[in-house]
């Protein structure tokens, strides 16, 4: 009898979880078919990328896709969309920077002209500068060489991402501290100017952008990234003539700081809804290329998230969110002034996931999550590897969502092939046509039924 009654309780238990699982399936299912049928990501994309373009934080063009994402959430129908003010640096090119540089071989004098562009933050020069060049491959190089070796000269970073490094993202972090860094470092030791190697794994003629932080304790010199191609070859015409002279002419400058937004959309929970869970990515881009993969992508991913779940009938439990966060790329202040206007609002974030490593296939999700958590998390792979989402690792989820890690109890990030995403990534090259439709809507996909899972199940 004991045995009987045993069995029967053993079959209610795994029909309830079968009935749920076969139930999360279904819905993961329509979710997928909805999104490689019906999604409109990837014509919002064309049309942020194409009637917009580039959107640096604080220009006239981040003003109009504030206006288009507010436009564009509205449209969602779901229950209020509203802005957040959010104070953003405004730093602008100005006309074209120009740079060349002479050198003598053969007893015949050559000039080049370099692609190049200036770091985000960079000082101009009111006037050209020229002085020698002096090639190093890492801050500890140059600073064996000091003062001696630097004073008066233009410091070239020549160094590479590591190509050994199958984690793109790993490789760029390695050599991040360089653009990060390398300027007020060369300054240390009296350089008058910096160029780098752009941070990229292609080998074209790309210069690739992002911020320069000054060390406020030592001189603003001008900075700028040479494409790879262009690297190589200055590389070249130094080891054949070690005293060419590199003239460099940058027109930048920063303007005061100003008010832009944090635009949000707002679906209220039916079940809980004082427990928020937050889809975003970021609005802004570089300003130069169309920020379609950094991260056009993730925009337009996380509002058909929405869109996805919402025409499919869904009711969620908890309150969602889409945040479209406005200066990622110089300053992170979408994101910062997010986390401590929900943090003084008191929310309670149950997770929140960004897309920000371009719109490539989706292979899974990355995670910050206590062992329990990650534990629940990881039941969802049967669920999800049927779609190709086999990645379920730790560390790391978006530069935007990381400061709400105190008020949350779980942060996400789409992992996506990114063996491409630094070709693209700050360059003029990063632009709608990079973009293939189906990995984005794939994206789209892995994104939104994660949400659901979420939603339905928590992690505890
Ligand atoms: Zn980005």
């Amino acid at each position: 009898m004991k045995r009987i009654l045993f069995l029967l309780i053993s079959l209610a238990i795994s029909t309830k979880g079968l009935t749920q699982g076969a139930a999360d399936s279904l819905m993961i299912a329509d979710i997928y078919k909805h999104s490689l049928t019906q999604a409109l990501c990837y014509e919002d994309l064309r049309y942020l990328c194409k009637q917009i373009g580039h959107r640096l934080a604080g220009s006239p063009s981040a003003d109009k896709a504030i206006a288009w994402g507010e436009r564009t959430l509205v449209e969602l129908g779901v229950d209020r969309v509203f802005r957040m003010p959010v104070e953003v640096p405004q730093w602008q090119r100005g006309t074209k920077e120009e740079a060349s540089y002479t050198y003598r071989s053969e007893g015949m004098e050559h000039e080049c002209f370099p692609s190049l562009t200036a770091l985000g933050g960079s000082v101009g020069t009111p006037k050209a500068i020229e002085a020698s060049i002096v090639e190093v491959k890492s801050l500890e190089e140059l600073a064996v060489l000091g003062r001696a070796g630097i004073e008066g000269k233009i410091v070239f970073f020549n160094k590479g991402l590591d190509p050994m490094l199958i984690n793109t993202g790993a490789a760029y972090g390695g050599a991040y501290p360089i653009r990060g860094k390398g300027p007020s470092e060369a300054a240390r030791y009296g350089a008058v100017g910096c160029i780098i190697r752009s941070l990229t794994l292609g080998d074209d003629d790309y210069a690739h952008t992002g911020a320069t932080q000054y060390n406020d304790s030592l001189a603003r010199i001008p900075a700028a990234a040479l494409s790879a191609r262009a690297s190589a070859e200055l590389s070249r015409a130094l080891k054949l003539d070690s005293a060419l002279r590199f003239r460099l002419h940058l027109h930048c400058e920063a303007k005061p700081r100003r008010t832009q937004y944090n635009v949000i959309a707002e679906w209220k929970g039916s079940e809980s809804p004082d427990q928020y869970i937050t889809i975003g990515g970021h609005l802004d881009s570089w300003d130069i290329g169309e920020g379609a993969h950094d991260d056009g992508a993730g925009i337009v991913q996380s509002i058909q998230v929405m869109r996805t779940l919402k025409q499919l009938g869904y009711r969620p439990k908890c309150t969602i969110r889409v945040v479209l966060f406005i200066n990622e790329e110089f300053g992170n202040d979408g994101g910062e002034t997010y986390a401590a206007i929900c943090k003084t609002e008191g929310l309670r974030h149950r997770a929140a996931l960004e897309s920000d490593g371009g719109g490539f296939t989706p292979r899974g999700f990355s995670c910050e999550l206590n062992d329990t958590q990650f534990g629940r998390f990881t039941e969802w792979k049967p669920l999800l590897e049927p779609y190709g989402l086999h990645q379920f690792r730790r560390g790391g989820s978006g530069v935007d969502i990381r400061p709400l890690q105190d008020d949350v109890i779980g942060l996400f990030g789409l992992a996506v092939d990114t063996q491409r995403y630094f070709d693209y990534h700050h360059s003029g090259n990063d632009v709608f046509e990079q973009v293939n439709r189906r990995e984005l809507e794939l994206g789209s996909a892995a994104m939104a039924s994660l949400i659901y899972l979420i939603d339905q199940c928590g992690f505890e």
